[in-house]
């Protein structure tokens, strides 16, 4: 067990220098060209057979063992967000107004790491490992557009593992949790329709902006009069657009939001009362209301066998007292696509230290990890890999 911990940490400065690299080089989802570029360049100098361009700028690449077996699909994510980092280490981003504040640059660099110590075990695999290096992650879809390209076809995966480093969590711990892990995230955007004019003669108008405030306080009574309280959803509204000048009476007003759920069941409530709340407040001022559904992601849901694989891979590595359950948590992550298709296990891996400063959330313009997390993802990702293709 303590082989892949050994070259994982024996990886360490390679590690750090592919993490700092792609952190000093962020890229926006579906715009990975330069990491894509690296990504593919490593897998093919390994030797694999890689195809580029799947789900725009995501990678594939394939590793064959040397014995027939089943097919373990490692999934890692590429983008960076819009954010002006604010740290001043020797690293930071060369790109204004992008930023690796969610840790995806040590998820890319964790990736070649695990690439490059499978291949080196290649003789002891039974069956083979698909690689699949993931552009736009956050809220962009880029899951979907590569399953979309085929990314689970030929061959199809038995079981997907992803992780994700966690800046509450301690460096050394992870959280390795069976069942519902992550919300749905849905978007909508409310769109009314009611009839413009003089501010001062109302009589004559259907007052949209008068319609839209009704609206948003009903669509609030959702999660609280008509959600299980002992189930979980939370509704925001966070744009609403109507009207021009104080004088004219909007004829149009409309709502951005999003709601977060776990259960199929709950999420249906939200999705039916969102249209009857829109449609039957607009009807009660003579308005028209209609909604337009974006999702996002399904929920984060981990299979119990290939969990209870992670965790007792996790307990070896990192000392069974550092590996528990957590979540569910309510915000989403579209690895989700791929767990709805594919039974598997995403992780948490602890990111944080406190000592060294390293504790801000994800997505927030001070955040950076402690790279010590890098070598312990990458084993534990070895060692449930390599146990599968035994
Ligand atoms: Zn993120
Ligand atoms: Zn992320």
């Amino acid at each position: 067990m303590a082989g892949f911990l050994q070259e994982a940490q024996d990886l360490m400065p390679q590690l750090v220098n592919w993490r700092r690299d792609f952190h000093r080089h962020p890229e926006l989802g579906f715009e990975e060209v330069r990491t894509a570029g690296i990504v593919a360049r490593h897998l093919h100098d390994l030797g694999l057979e890689v195809t580029q361009g799947i789900g725009r700028t995501g990678v594939v690449a394939i590793l064959e063992g040397s014995r027939p077996g089943p097919t373990v699909m490692l999934r890692f994510d590429m983008d960076a967000l819009p954010i002006v980092e604010a740290n001043q280490t020797d690293y930071i981003s060369h790109n204004p107004g992008v930023m690796h504040a969610c840790g995806h640059d040590g998820h890319t660099a964790i990736g070649l790491g695990v690439s490059t110590l499978l291949t080196r075990h290649r003789a002891e695999l039974a069956g083979r490992v698909k690689f699949v290096f993931q552009p736009a992650e956050e809220g962009l879809g880029g899951a979907l557009a590569m399953i979309n390209d085929g990314a689970l076809e030929s061959p199809r995966p038995d079981v997907a593992f992803g992780l994700h480093l966690w800046n509450t969590l301690p460096v050394g711990r992870a959280i390795v949790q069976a069942g519902r892990l992550m919300a749905a995230s849905d978007k909508f955007i409310l769109r009314v329709r009611g009839r413009g004019g003089h501010g001062a003669l109302p009589h004559e108008t259907i007052d949209t902006v008068v319609v839209g405030a009704h609206l948003v306080i009903a669509l609030q009574t959702i999660v609280s009069r008509n959600v299980d309280p002992a189930q979980t959803a939370v509704l925001t509204i966070g744009k609403f657009q109507a009207g021009q000048a104080y004088n004219i009476i909007a004829e149009t007003a409309e709502m951005v939001g999003g709601f977060r759920s776990f259960k199929a069941d709950v999420r249906q409530t939200m999705i039916e009362r969102i249209e009857a709340v829109t449609r039957g407040v607009a009807s009660t001022f003579g308005a028209t209301g209609e909604v337009e559904w974006l999702s996002i992601a399904p929920p984060v849901v981990n299979d119990d066998k290939a969990t209870a694989h992670i965790a007792t891979v996790a307990e070896d590595i990192l000392g069974a007292e550092n590996v528990t359950g957590g979540g569910p948590l309510m915000v989403s992550e579209d690895m989700a696509e791929f767990l709805q298709r594919v039974p598997g296990c995403f992780f948490f891996i602890g990111s944080m230290n406190e000592e060294r400063g390293l504790k801000y959330p994800h997505h927030n313009p001070h955040f950076d990890f402690d790279e010590k997390a890098l070598p312990l993802g990458l084993a534990i990702m070895c060692e449930a890999t390599a146990q599968k293709l035994r």
